[in-house]
């Protein structure tokens, strides 16, 4: 019999199937977070004799798997987050997709999985896109949320790398994260648990990361909230205690230079325990290079940093603002925290909510992802 040759992901091969029952849409205003799906999924699977198998784009349904499939019992699953938006022309557009792309192949990497042509894979979601426009709410603040996927389909409860694998993405309309709109929160930083490690998963975006993290996010909403300020033993042993990330945000804190007086954005940097986030990655580029941000004249630091030098600068009254930022909400300004039942409070700008820089970030890449101004990292479907 014909035998094909191990192969990559190839988008020209692409099929599409469309629904024939149409799925009714809701309005805007009463989406909630994840619940609902667009009538449309990628799907491209893999195995090891042939390699990546033709994409299809299908109706939204339920997957048929093996129940021995290897991601229900080692968490061999990794998945991305990333938006498509309606511009003020009534076009989509992706926000830097090719990094979702790429990140996923790090995490693929990371879990022995299969690494597949980020490129060829992005033009066929870029398709799913098109099929489903209709789909994304026409709104400032709304988007249709892409979750691309990945999950070892590998039949065989031996512990090896899998055999087979499915790729998959799966798109829901999303309102504004935060329903009352741009509103400040506080952190539960904890030593009782910790996200990541050296040596861990931290910087990929693994399935396995999230799920522990539940009960901290419980126990954070119980002490009143919204998140968890991540944090890591240094590897020193001497009790250090470094500040990593939020919930699963990537966290800035600006505040005067203890030395200097000097207003400095901080942040940890990519040791292998931080997720590498699209929207920090794009507010450094901003804080850097932007020329309107940039004559906030702000130091940027990507350095270790512990809790106890975030609590001194906050008693010494140095702290300026701090702020979360991610995907789902790009922006959240934090205005306070907690950490050993001690509150902490953070500056929120003139009318509580929100300082300069955190303003200035937030608007600045809505304005990017909405298309209200050219720029590369808005790609115009
Ligand atoms: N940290 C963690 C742990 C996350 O899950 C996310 C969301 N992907 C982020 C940071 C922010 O990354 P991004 O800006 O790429 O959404």
């Amino acid at each position: 019999a014909f035998h094909r040759l191990y192969s990559d992901v190839n988008a020209a091969n692409l099929k599409v199937q469309l629904t024939h029952t149409p799925k009714e849409k809701l309005a805007p205003e009463n989406l909630t977070f994840g619940t609902t799906f667009s009538d449309h999924m990628l799907e491209i699977d893999w195995d090891a004799k042939d390699g990546w198998h033709d994409p299809h784009i299908v109706p939204f349904g339920n997957l048929e798997l093996h129940p021995a499939s290897s991601a229900l019992h080692y968490g061999l699953e990794c998945f991305e987050g990333m938006k498509a938006y309606i511009d003020g022309e009534g076009k989509a557009r992706l926000f830097r997709p090719m990094d979702n792309f790429n990140r996923l192949n790090d995490s693929c990497a990371r879990l022995c999985m299969p690494k597949f042509n980020a490129k060829e894979v992005e033009k066929c979601l870029e398709e799913l896109v098109r099929l489903d426009k209709g789909w994304i709410p026409n709104k400032e603040g709304y988007s249709l949320y892409l979750r691309p996927t990945v999950i070892a389909t590998h039949p065989i409860l031996g512990i090896a790398p899998a055999a087979r694998v499915k790729l998959f993405v799966i798109a829901s309309p999303v309102g504004p994260y935060y329903k009352d709109g741009f509103k400040p929160i506080k952190l539960w930083a904890t030593k009782e648990y910790v996200r990541a490690f050296p040596g861990g998963t931290g910087n990929t975006k693994v399935g396995g990361n999230y799920g522990p993290g539940i009960l901290a996010q419980q126990q954070a909403a119980s002490r009143g909230c919204s998140q968890v300020l991540w944090l890591t033993p240094g590897t020193q042993c001497n009790g250090d205690l470094f500040c990593t990330e939020v919930g699963a945000m990537n966290q800035f804190f600006l505040w005067k230079d203890k030395k200097t007086g000097k207003p400095t954005l901080v942040t940890a940097p990519l040791d292998g325990t931080i997720l590498p986030g699209i929207t920090r990655r794009s507010i450094l580029e901003l804080v850097r290079e932007d020329p309107e941000i940039k004559k906030m004249g702000i130091t940027v630091e990507e350095r270790h940093y512990t809790i106890q030098e975030v609590c001194d600068t906050v008693k010494d009254g140095r702290m300026i603002e701090a702020f979360g930022c991610g995907t789902a909400a790009i922006v959240t300004p934090v205005n306070g925290i907690q950490f050993e039942d001690v509150d902490y409070a953070i500056p929120a700008g003139k009318d509580g909510v929100a300082g300069d820089l955190t303003n200035a970030v937030y608007h600045k890449m809505l304005s990017i992802q909405y298309g209200k101004e050219a720029h590369p990292w808005s790609v115009l479907l």
